[in-house]
């Protein structure tokens, strides 16, 4: 499975916002966009140029691909398949990738990055629906039930991820801390995916 292998914090440095890919890291004062606010590289702190429309809509995108951890051939097969759905596109492009298991898997609140819950599922921690699931890119689907698997129910990362989480104030999932389970009530709608992003601009670009 090919994936981002390189610093996350330029990822925010680049993008010139914090896209709060680290978990408490990022609230904390070792944040890197914090301490350098500036574009990664050598001329990082001198780049003072005038952004097109189109560069707009490009850092835009990059900007989902990034907080979502998804490289670009598999972002544009997203795009084609909400282009596909009825709707709005740019909101079924976001409610698709709300749905990836790892996403969910971090909103719930037992990993504290999609990062890491791409891990924790890459590594069988999960169950849904009495099945052991293992790709981070799974769909969820409405009523699914998601269960740390037994054995795995001591893991440190998932209890500290827990205590520090906001899982129970998503109103479209359901959360149980006590038997670590959750579940996919509603699929989201844009107002509940707390993101900042304007998702029209992904649209427009890739209408070109
Ligand atoms: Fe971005 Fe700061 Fe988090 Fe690094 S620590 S991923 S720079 S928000």
């Amino acid at each position: 499975m090919a994936r981002y292998t390189e610093a996350n914090c330029k990822l925010c440095r680049r993008e010139g916002e914090k896209l709060f890919l680290k978990g408490n890291r990022c609230l904390s004062e070792k944040c890197a966009f914090d301490r350098r606010g500036y574009a990664p590289g050598q001329h990082g702190q001198n780049m003072r140029r005038k952004v097109s429309e189109y560069g707009h809509q490009l850092r835009e995108k990059q900007k989902v691909r990034r907080i979502y951890g998804i490289l670009e051939r598999q972002f544009h097969n997203y795009f084609e398949a909400a282009e596909q759905k009825k709707g709005i596109t740019g909101e079924n492009l976001l409610q698709m990738l709300e749905c990836r298991l790892d996403n969910v898997v971090f909103r719930l609140g037992f990993a504290p990055s999609r990062k890491s819950a791409r891990q924790l599922i890459r590594h069988r921690h999960f169950i849904i629906n009495g099945h052991i699931v293992d790709i981070p890119s799974y769909s969820v689907k409405r009523n699914d039930v998601i269960k740390v698997k037994e054995k795995s129910k001591a893991l440190d990362i998932i209890h500290i991820a827990l205590k520090e989480s906001r899982g129970e104030e998503i109103p479209w999932l359901r959360l149980n801390k006590a038997s670590l389970e959750g579940e996919l009530l509603e699929f989201p709608k844009r107002e509940e995916i707390m993101i900042p992003v304007q998702e029209q601009l992904i649209v427009e670009l890739y209408s070109k």
